[in-house]
């Protein structure tokens, strides 16, 4: 049997997985049992002809980010990442609903997530900065950039390094153009993936891990636009607004669902301010969108 060898997943291809062994990146194909690769992904690989390989185990994941796919399953997107960063702008308007949606996913999936408000070269809104200061002052870091002016860049690039990162945000924010912005040679590292693999050009379909030159790994991954509340119930919701946490124990009753029940500590701290009575709003918003909220 072939010796087993450690690489990092850097693109799904259209007919197969590339994987970086040292200096090479190699095609692989996986065995049909095996779960569903996602980039990000470490595993262990065999040769099985000389510029061939077959995945032969995923090793154990720091995190994992899904998407929903068809019969209410989920999708594996992009494997252990350590920061989603949030890209939003004044235009389009900020979704303070999505932006929720995904600060409560990674805080149930153990990821930190940071903001980036792009598109700084725009004049600002009053209302946006208002809930910045929230959620700052709920400890999420907050960079602000702009793309196409080249601006903040130097300092996102710092929080970039050491780890793993992927942009996540609402389609228009920029995140292509902040991704290209830090990604120079974008173009000529997926046609290298591509032509090491031997799959020709153009054939990334979905996910790309890239090395930045300051150091830590972006994926980029148009899927992520939708890593939605896939996943999650109800009292993982509550827990994915951390200033709900040390409220949770201190509501009357332990099945509260923090609507009109009585009791519920989590109301109280809204309606007198402690906690943020915007937050709460959408986090019954949510709530009422997820498909098992209403037993
Ligand atoms: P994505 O859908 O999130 O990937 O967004 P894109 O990167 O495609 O950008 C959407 C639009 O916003 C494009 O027309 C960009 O030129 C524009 N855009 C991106 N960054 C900035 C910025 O910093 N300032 C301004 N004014 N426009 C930007
Ligand atoms: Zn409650």
């Amino acid at each position: 049997m072939a010796a087993l060898l450690e690489g990092l997943v850097v693109a799904h291809l259209g007919q197969g997985i590339a994987v970086e062994a040292g200096d090479k990146t190699i095609l692989c194909q996986t065995l049909r049992k095996l779960d569903t690769v996602a980039v990000g992904d470490k595993v262990l690989w065999s040769q099985s002809s000389p510029d061939q390989g077959r995945i032969e185990q995923i090793l154990p994941r720091r995190s994992l980010l899904s998407r929903p796919s068809r019969n209410e399953k989920t999708r594996p997107v992009a494997a252990n990442i350590d920061t989603v960063f949030v890209v939003f702008a004044v235009e389009p308007f900020c979704d303070f609903l999505l932006m929720d949606q995904y600060l409560a996913v990674c805080e149930n999936r153990d990821i930190n997530a940071a903001l980036v408000l792009n598109k700084t070269d725009l004049p600002p809104s009053d209302s946006i900065e208002q809930e910045l200061l929230g959620y700052q002052q709920l400890g999420y870091p907050l960079y602000r950039v702009s793309a196409t002016a080249a601006a903040g860049l130097d300092t996102l690039k710092a929080a970039l390094k050491d780890q793993v990162s992927i942009f996540s945000g609402q389609s228009g924010v920029g995140k292509s153009s902040l991704t290209n912005a830090l990604i120079p040679d974008k173009d000529l590292k997926t046609n290298a993936i591509s032509a090491t693999t031997k799959l020709g050009r153009h054939t990334t379909t979905a996910a790309t891990l890239y090395h930045l030159a300051e150091g830590g790994d972006l994926i980029d991954s148009p899927g992520v636009a939708i890593f939605g509340l896939a996943g999650l119930t109800e009292a993982q919701l509550a827990y994915g607004y951390r200033e709900f946490q040390p409220l949770l124990d201190e509501c009357q009753f332990n099945n509260c669902r923090h609507v009109l029940d009585k009791g519920c500590a989590v109301r109280a701290a809204a309606e007198t301010g402690a906690i943020a009575m915007s937050r709460y709003q959408r986090f019954l918003k949510l709530r009422e969108k997820m498909p098992l909220a209403n037993p």
